[in-house]
């Protein structure tokens, strides 16, 4: 299942595992980076750069809106993704300029504009701004006042009454939200605190992110394989009576099951999901490996938007070393690990972070939000059985 060590490992050592592209001719997100600055200091963030302001000049984004080649999306929308440090430290006018130049492809309904935001400064003009490009938005918060300890400002004061005033903000204005939770080692004993309390803001939709160690979090309180699947079966239970609150990684668990055989079976195309940082530097495969230092991969940079287009960079970037290294990682979790057909080998970043190299197959993540997941399915459809 696992790898037996987690070695250095050349894209040479596996050439039988390197013949075949295992990436999407095209995005279906790009992140965009607007600023590396956040006014938060969550203890378990990952950006080394979120005390300082960089923020991304209009040029860059017209870079990228104009490098979006006519045949994208061939289906969907291509999703542009506002995320890290803090993109409303910017301001709304900050932001509207960014915006601008993907407006045509929004109102052609070829692009979404999605924000992730920690909520502390939404205010009236940035539900306005929210409303106008209608964006869809992410809030981050981990659960109740008590399970929200780890999102401090730089004095080490609670965040939590301003992410709440944030929400209530949004709220008012009639704007959706979804919810993004970081479960630590101290959480996992509270899936139902959490989940009721999240479900009570009015959230439709959750993603539940174990915490990882991963760029400047080198610390993380990643909890073990058991607590995680506790936590699981908790959260699958209370699941099951609260079909009005999506959980993202049940229900991707749960869609993967209805399918058949052959669609079990089938590979998937993973996304390189470009993120493109405030000097328009692009990274592929984590947003986590943006402003990570790694002379060995030259630091993930695969170009810039002011040099290149896009396509070119994605193109070119299927040679870097750690794009190939990755490939030949994902080509040992299929010929080795028993969860492959669900996971498909799951986030670049971890594998770096934990391992020092992409060709590495099992990390934390892989124990705590696949493996555990899994069996916790497991663990209660056990239960059900006893009880009939
Ligand atoms: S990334 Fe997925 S497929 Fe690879 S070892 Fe981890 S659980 Fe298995």
């Amino acid at each position: 299942m696992a790898v037996e060590s987690q070695e250095y490992l050349t894209v040479a050592s596996y050439p039988q595992l390197d013949q075949r592209c295992w990436f999407a001719a095209e995005p279906e997100t790009i992140i965009m980076q607007p600023t590396t600055l956040c006014n938060v200091d969550c203890a378990y963030c990952y950006l080394p750069a979120r005390s300082k302001k960089r923020d991304m000049t209009p040029d860059v984004s017209m870079a990228v809106a104009s490098s979006i080649p006519d045949q994208w999306p061939s289906s969907g929308r291509l999703e542009i993704v506002w995320h890290g440090g803090e993109p409303l430290t910017i301001g709304p006018k900050g932001l509207a300029a960014l915006l601008g130049p993907f407006e045509v492809l929004r109102r052609a309904e070829r692009v979404r504009q999605v924000i992730q935001t920690n909520a502390t400064l939404i205010t009236d003009e940035w539900c306005d701004l929210f409303a106008e490009y209608d964006m869809a938005v992410g809030v981050s918060i981990d659960g109740p006042r008590a399970m929200n300890r780890l999102r401090v400002d730089r004095r080490g004061g609670e965040v939590f009454d301003r992410v709440i005033a944030g929400i209530e903000k949004l709220k008012e204005h009639g704007i959706p939200f979804t919810v993004i939770a970081v479960i630590s080692q101290d959480t996992t004993g509270h899936a139902k605190e959490i989940l009721d309390f999240i479900a009570g803001l009015g959230c439709p939709h959750l993603g539940l992110n174990m915490e990882e160690k991963e760029g400047a979090n080198t610390h993380s309180r990643t909890p073990d394989f058991e607590q995680a699947r506790r936590f699981w079966r908790d959260a699958f239970r209370w699941s099951r009576d609260h079909a009005d609150m999506k959980v993202r990684e049940i229900e991707r668990l749960l869609e993967f099951l209805t399918l058949d055989r052959d669609e079990r079976a089938a590979d998937t195309k993973h996304d390189l999901i470009p993120t493109i940082g405030w000097d328009g530097d692009a990274v592929l495969l984590s947003p986590e490996l943006l402003g990570a230092h790694a002379p060995r991969y030259g630091d993930f940079i695969a170009g810039n938007v002011l040099n290149d287009p896009l396509p070119v960079i994605l193109k070119r970037g299927l040679e870097l070393s750690y794009v190939r290294e990755f490939q030949v990682g994902i080509g040992r979790c299929k010929a080795t690990c028993d969860y492959f057909a669900f996971c498909q080998g799951s986030h670049a970043g971890n594998r770096f972070f934990e391992h020092g190299t992409f060709s590495a197959t099992e990390t934390e993540h892989c124990r705590t939000s696949t493996q555990a997941l899994v069996l916790a399915l497991h663990d209660i459809a056990h239960e059900e059985r006893e009880v009939v």
